[in-house]
This record gives structure tokens, sequence and C-alpha cells, in this order.
């Protein structure tokens, strides 16, 4: 099969028959074998019964996925991504915003040119100054974090995959934000961008708030932690405590030795619980051990966590 459609959908009955309908003009256009795959993330309108009768039209091309409540947008995708089979994944908003008319050129980026994932960029957005301008903030940290320099739109819904990539990655969460940064973390390199069209929402109204924002930059730096120090939380936890122990260490050392001089050479002194720089030694000597610890206690959990050693293998001879 050349292409499998993946759509995340959270109450949209009025967009789905639209959009199967275009979907599948373009794939007959273009000669492409294809599924449809709809992920119903608990709607409580008549979603399912939508994708029921595109089913029974089209038996060959129209997948559903059911959840039994409404679990996010990430393990919507996750779960569709499970099912794929198509040679590229397309993964596709159901509101209507992306174009179905943009998955040929998709298609050609990922199976012609070697793309291992190319992402929609909404340059010329029809959303609310409200949500388009954090977005260029949000875009540029998670360019920054991630270090995946050319994409302008982490988060555009209609994005291209080759297989490979949706096996070997785990969306959950609200990870959906970040595909492209765990797809570079899961070793696939050539990520590129194609400028696509975007509509307005035509029925309906958007499942997320501005909290999307909050919960992004806190996912991000979870992720940035995790691809750096999540199998070896000693080497941060464990250089930054020890650095600040030994600080603390020799500050006290220091007030201690100094306070014996001014002693025994008859000089004025002060007790040493008398200077503030003491109690700040003390401290740091306390949050060092903590921190010590605390990247002790990372690496208990890594050494026993089931995933240590699942790594993802390309080729074997
Ligand atoms: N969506 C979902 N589960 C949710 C929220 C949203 O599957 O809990 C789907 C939604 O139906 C749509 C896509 O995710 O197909 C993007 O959502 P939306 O259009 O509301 O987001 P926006 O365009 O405002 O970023
Ligand atoms: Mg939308």
């Amino acid at each position: 099969m050349d292409i499998s459609v993946v759509v995340p959908l959270f109450n949209e009955e009025e967009s789905l028959p639209e959009l199967f309908e275009w979907i599948k003009r373009v794939m007959n256009e273009n000669h492409f074998s294809y599924e449809v795959i709809f992920v119903n993330d608990g709607s409580t309108d008549n979603s399912w019964k939508v994708i029921e009768n595109l089913r029974q039209a089209n038996p060959a091309e129209v997948k559903g996925i059911k959840f039994r409540r409404n679990y996010g947008k990430s393990p919507a995708l996750y779960c569709g991504f499970d099912k794929a089979e198509g040679d590229v994944v397309v993964t596709m908003d159901a509101d209507l915003q992306d174009s179905p008319d943009e998955i040929p050129s998709l298609y050609s980026m990922i199976m012609n040119d070697g793309y291992d994932l190319v992402s929609g960029y909404k340059q010329k957005r029809y959303d609310p100054l409200s949500k388009t301008l954090p977005t260029k903030l949000f875009n540029a940290t998670a360019r920054a974090v991630s270090g995946i320099k050319n994409l302008h739109d982490f988060n555009c819904g209609l994005k291209a995959y080759k297989r490979d990539v949706v096996k070997n990655i785990e969306v959950y969460g609200e990870m959906h934000r970040y595909i492209p940064y765990l797809a570079k973390n899961a070793g696939f390199k050539k990520i590129g961008e194609k400028v696509v069209q975007h509509q307005a929402r035509k029925y309906g109204t958007t499942k997320f708030g501005l909290n999307r924002f909050v919960n992004g930059y806190l996912d991000l730096l979870s992720l940035w932690f995790l691809s750096k120090f999540g199998i070896k939380p000693m080497h941060m936890f464990g250089f930054l405590g020890s650095l600040m122990f030994i600080f603390g260490f020799l500050a006290v050392a220091a007030i201690g030795i100094n306070k014996l001089y001014d002693m025994s050479h008859g000089l004025p002194y002060i007790l040493v619980t008398d200077s503030p720089y003491f109690y700040l030694s003390l401290t740091l000597m306390i949050i060092g051990t903590q921190l010590f610890l605390a990247g002790f206690i990372g690496e208990l959990i890594a050494r026993n966590a089931p995933e240590r050693n699942n790594y993802k293998i390309e080729k074997e001879l």
C-alpha cells in the first residue's frame, strides 16, 4: 500500500464526509493505493456513526478505531500509527484546515527525495492572532531546544512520514507537538518542511485552549531532559551535586581556618555561626548531597526500567 492517512478526531461529525471525499478524489486522481484510518478519540457526537457509514461505502479504504473515552491527540496518533500499513504515513487534522491536495507532493518528498519526515508549514494561517503569536514563540523555542533549525511549524497537523519513522517513535501524553524531535531522537535525520495551504475551521470549534502553550513548554523541557539525561541521570545530578558539595565544603573549611588563624594570632574573631557565609555553605552542601542522591536514585530507576536496552536497530546482517 502506498499511503496511510491517519486522522485523529474528537467531535468532528460535520467535517468527516467532506474530508474523506476529498482524500478519495486526490488519491484516485494520482492512482495511489491507500487507507484512511479514522481514530475517534472518544467523541460525544455522531462521529463514530459517520465513520461506520463511510466504512460501509468504502470497505477497502476506510478503517476506524474508537476510543472508549477522550484520551487526546497523541494517544490517537499512537494507535493510528500502530495500525498503519502504507509506505508513507500522512497525518491530518479532521477539521478540514489541512488540505489533502498536499498529499501527492508530500509523498514524493518522502519516496523520491529521501526525507524521513516532512512537516507542513502553515505559512499563511487563518487562525486568530491570539493563536498565531504564541505559536511563533513556541516554534522558536522548539527550534532552539530540539536543534532542528529548519522547522517553522512543529505542531502542524499535516505531516508525512516514512513508515519506519512512525513504527519507531512513541507519541504519548501531548507529545504530538514534538514528533519531529521524537523522530530526531530516534535517529531519523532527514527532516524537511513544505509550505502548505491552510483554511479557517469550517465546522465546530478548536479542541485546545491557550493552556496548550504552557503544557507545550513543560513537555519540551521533559523531552530535552529525557534525550540528554534520560538514561544517565547521574551525569547531570551527580555532577551538579558534587560541584555544590565541594564548593560548600571548601567554603566552610575556609571559614573555620580563618577563625583558627585569627584566634591563634590573637586577632579579634567571630564565631563561625555568626558568619552568614557559614549558612550559605551549609545550604550548598545539603542541596549538593540531595542532588547527588537524586542522581543516584535516578540511576537505580533507569537500571530497572524495562526499556533501558530498547535500541532501535536499523539493519542487521
Ligand atoms: N483532536 C483529538 N483529540 C483531542 C483534541 C483534538 O483527536 O482531544 C483532534 C481534532 O479533532 C482535530 C485535531 O486533533 O482533528 C486538531 O485539533 P484542533 O483542530 O482542535 O486543533 P487546532 O487546529 O486548534 O490546533
Ligand atoms: Mg484545527
